[in-house]
């Protein structure tokens, strides 16, 4: 994992037992090519997550460069290109020996989906989870992005998340304006704090982490339903708090 562009972070996964390297996104074609040149890795698959230019920009380039196949939805097309394979819900990637499962979570962008590694304990989430936070509504709906953001609560606990960008900061602020009685939250918050303090990432966190304090995974708790005003609503309270949070 390495900080790309602005925010982003860039992702690359290695399988020692083939030597083959797949990068997750493609946010800087240029810096994700040299970060695996230094590795002495050659990227051997692009694995997208959804069409924005910050994931799926640096395809056309690395694939120049490497060969690289690309998997990813449908919608990355939208930059130019159709990925060689389309990825669906329950659809199997295999990278060597590493193998990891495919999940729609539509509500960002409407094709955006996860890569979850069971075995590794890894999911990669692209925009759809952050640390505190989600991606923002651009093309889906509330009741979409709450389904999904239901998905990867139920992942295990102890599965590692990556997500690609680095917000936390900003939205442990926010989370602390409408959950700011939680223990787990505030105690998470200040080690965002002290973590960014120290020029370090706060990526990637764990479920068990992002269930307990994260107010877009909590829109089913009867106290945060209240203090938002949607006692009883689930989706109601998801959309209140996403749209508090555009506007914070
Ligand atoms: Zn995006
Ligand atoms: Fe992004």
């Amino acid at each position: 994992m390495f900080p790309c562009l602005k925010d982003n972070y860039g992702f690359l996964l290695h399988d020692p037992d083939t030597g083959e390297t797949a990068t997750i996104d493609t946010p800087d074609a240029a810096q994700i090519l040299a970060e695996a040149e230094a590795k002495g890795w050659t990227i051997s698959q692009v694995w997208n997550t959804h069409w924005h230019p910050d994931h799926a920009g640096g395809n056309a380039e690395i694939v120049q460069k490497t060969g690289a196949q690309v998997y990813g939805p449908q919608e990355v097309d939208r930059l130019g290109a159709a990925p060689d394979r389309v990825l669906c819900e329950g659809d199997t990637v295999k990278l060597g020996s590493v193998t990891a499962h495919v999940q729609e979570t539509p509500g960002h962008t409407l094709g955006h989906i996860v890569y979850h590694l069971p075995d590794d304990h890894i999911a990669f989430v692209g925009d759809t989870l952050f640390a505190l936070g989600c991606g923002r509504l651009f093309e889906g709906t509330p009741d979409q992005m709450w389904t999904s953001l239901s998905k990867l609560r139920a992942l295990p606990d102890d599965t590692t998340v990556y997500c690609a960008h680095e917000y936390s900061e900003a939205n442990a602020k926010f989370a602390l304006s409408v959950d700011g009685g939680n223990r787990d939250l505030i105690a998470y918050a200040d080690d965002i704090t002290a973590k960014r303090s120290r020029g370090e990432p706060t990526v990637p966190t764990t479920i068990r982490l992002e269930k307990r304090a994260n107010p877009f995974l909590r829109a089913d708790d009867p106290k945060l339903q209240a203090f938002v005003g949607h006692p009883g609503e689930t989706v109601a309270t998801f959309a209140e708090v996403r749209e508090r949070k555009n506007n914070f």
